[in-house]
């Protein structure tokens, strides 16, 4: 989390040197959601959301082009409002100032996702949630443990 965080940082700051003006920071999420999804820019609530798995599974190519399309985004909607998310001026924040390539579509692979369940933990044993529940409780639902009755709380990310 923190070298993403560090990672957003610096090209906020490279954003700032390049037009020269500041930029609010974004509140910055791994989400444990599993889905295609690599990231998401939340103009309104100025906020980046990043896929935990890939970013895990994908480090080093998902902190060289996923956070800083997502950063463009925030940048482009600070300076020029609601444009064409991946138009011109998109384009250009990605290869002039960012010196990235302006892609708009990732290669990272669910398949490769070693999760298959997901582990959780109540008052007396670990459950395994199947991916379908695992997003569910994401979203605010709850499920409890039969036995003691407790809600299941997630533990950790992979059981391989
Ligand atoms: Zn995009
Ligand atoms: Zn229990």
């Amino acid at each position: 989390m923190q070298q993403l965080q560090q990672t957003v940082e610096q090209y906020f700051l490279l954003a700032e040197q390049y037009f020269r003006q500041s930029f609010v920071r974004p509140e910055v999420v791994l989400s444990q959601r599993v889905s295609k999804v690599a990231g998401s820019a939340n103009l309104s609530r100025w906020r980046l959301r990043f896929n935990a798995h890939f970013y895990t599974q994908y480090r080093q190519d998902f902190l060289q082009h996923t956070v800083p399309h997502e950063v463009a985004h925030l940048i482009c909607h600070a300076l020029y409002g609601r444009v064409n998310p991946h138009g011109k001026e998109w384009q250009t924040i990605m290869l002039k100032v960012f010196n990235r390539p302006a892609q708009t579509t990732h290669r990272y692979s669910l398949a490769k996702m070693p999760l298959k369940s997901f582990a959780y933990q109540c008052a007396c044993q670990q459950h395994q949630l199947g991916v379908r529940r695992h997003n569910k409780v994401l979203k605010g639902t709850q499920y409890c443990c039969k036995q003691c009755r407790q809600v299941l709380v997630f533990s950790k990310t992979a059981t391989p």
